[in-house]
């Protein structure tokens, strides 16, 4: 059974190269029929913070990422959080101390970073020893650190020797004899480092298949040597490459938004990030690049996912939007431009006239949050002041008048009372029809005038024109 995970560290929003991570697990995980998993690495305790825990999941349940097993649906392999799981690391790391693999060291901080600035002078890589620790080991400092309730950090001994990984994504990868020295598995205030805290919980949590970003092959080969001193075969491992801007940068905050909670404040329907991130790094076999998740989930195969890293193009992602915009079902849509609507104080009639204004303007729309700019004058009146000729200024004038009276009228009714004016008063109909917008919107472009006219009801039709005109 295939057994996955999604393993975030809870220190601020969820990025877009985490979000494509935990897509690419997910989808791994639908396509087999498998698990995924969510833990929270909630290790470092000075980064960590239970708000971003939330954010994280918020973000993820959003995308229409749902796991199977994490903290708050629980699962057999719980908890789901490392910092709830202190307990297990210790007697993880205290059984390879007693089988010689591991080993207690009762160096300060202080005495370490001097050990590794010593190798750094005498170039060479800062890779420790046993022995290098050895003169820490007195009976006064071990007593010391009983008598001040200190626990000795726990070392690992990483054997010097090449260590091959077959990675799922990369090939073969070489880690040649000695590329790593001894390193901590424990430190001396109990939590646990990331390596060895990753691999007892993937060797726990039954987790099959690891797929997360290449910033982490580096670690790999401690974890390969971690699994074997465990005497564990190790999951299957996959890297995936980073995620660069169109620059050719590595994406960064320099590009504009990058994470998901950016993306979803600016407008971006999930739908069309899922859809976007799932082709950074991957691409279906019929090059068919909207999909649906469920389209995705039949197609996703690590063996398309690109050794090369991924370009993040905004531009792609806002046109994608566009079209996620016009395709997504409007009922669906209408709650997520109400903020948009009141964070600048304005009201709106209800959601059903609200739903016609969206309508009016989503073919031209890349993003929610535009309503405010392309549909602004449903919502407050425009300052205009109109200089037109006087039959054009009397043809107005006559129509107002016409719908002051009128309360409800259909769409053809009103269109009606425009068409008459313009025909009895033999107006030229271009220019009427230009002033009448300018008069209702202040701009000389925009949606039809027939729905902006039906939107904004014969009476606020009949006000916006007069006031135009100087009228009242
Ligand atoms: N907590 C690690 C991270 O956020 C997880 C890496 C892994 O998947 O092993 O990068």
């Amino acid at each position: 059974m295939v057994r996955v995970r999604f393993a975030p560290s809870p220190t601020g929003f969820l990025h877009v190269g985490g979000a494509r991570t935990a897509l690419f697990n997910y989808l791994f995980a639908r396509r087999f029929n498998g698990v995924f998993v969510l833990r929270i690495e909630d290790t470092d305790l000075a980064r960590s913070e239970r708000i971003f825990e939330e954010k994280l999941m918020e973000s993820l349940r959003w995308l229409g990422i749902h796991w199977d097993e994490g903290p708050d649906v629980g699962g057999p392999y719980g908890p789901y959080r490392q910092s709830e799981r202190l307990h297990i690391y210790r007697e993880y790391a205290e059984k390879l101390v007693r089988e010689d693999k591991a080993y207690k060291v009762y160096a300060y901080p202080e005495e370490i970073e001097k050990l590794r600035e010593e190798l750094l002078s005498k170039n060479l890589p800062p890779h420790y020893t046993r022995e290098m620790f050895e003169q820490f080991a007195t009976r006064e400092r071990i007593r010391e650190y009983e008598e001040k309730g200190l626990q000795p950090a726990i070392y690992f001994s990483m054997p010097r020797k090449t260590i091959v990984h077959n990675d799922l994504i990369k090939g073969q990868v070489v880690f040649g004899e000695g590329s790593v020295g001894d390193f901590a598995l424990l430190r001396s205030n109990g939590m646990p480092t990331y390596n060895f805290a990753c691999v007892v919980d993937d060797m726990l949590m039954r987790i099959t298949h690891v797929i997360r970003g290449d910033d982490h092959l580096p670690n790999t080969v401690k974890q390969l040597a971690i699994y074997e001193a465990f005497g564990v075969e190790p999951p299957q491992i996959g890297h995936v490459s980073m995620i660069l801007g169109p620059d050719g940068k590595k994406l960064s905050k320099r590009h504009g938004a990058t994470s998901v909670e950016e993306f979803r404040a600016r407008g971006y329907l999930p739908e069309a990030l899922v859809n976007y991130l799932a082709l950074l790094g991957w691409s279906p076999p019929d090059a068919h690049e909207i999909m649906s998740v469920e389209e995705m989930i039949e197609k996703f195969s690590l063996d398309r996912v690109s050794k090369n890293p991924a370009i993040f193009d905004p531009g792609k992602l806002r046109w994608m939007n566009g079209y996620y915009i016009r395709k997504v079902e409007p009922e669906k849509i209408v709650d997520s431009l109400i903020p948009y609507i009141e964070s600048r104080g304005w009201t709106y009639k209800n959601k059903e006239w609200l739903k016609h204004v969206f309508l009016c303007i989503r073919d031209r729309m890349h993003s929610l949050e535009e309503i405010t700019d392309l549909a602004d004058f449903f919502f407050i009146k425009p300052n205009v002041s109109l200089q037109v000729d006087e039959p054009i200024r009397k043809g107005l004038l006559e129509c107002a008048s016409r719908l002051q009276q009128e309360n409800d009228l259909t769409k053809e009714q009103l269109v009606n009372v425009f068409r008459e004016v313009v025909k009895t008063s033999k107006l030229n109909a271009k220019d009427f029809y230009m002033n009448l917008r300018k008069a209702l919107t202040g701009k000389s472009e925009g949606p039809e005038l027939v729905d902006i006219v039906t939107l904004l009801g014969p009476a606020e039709t009949a006000l916006r024109i007069k006031k135009a005109l100087g009228v009242e």
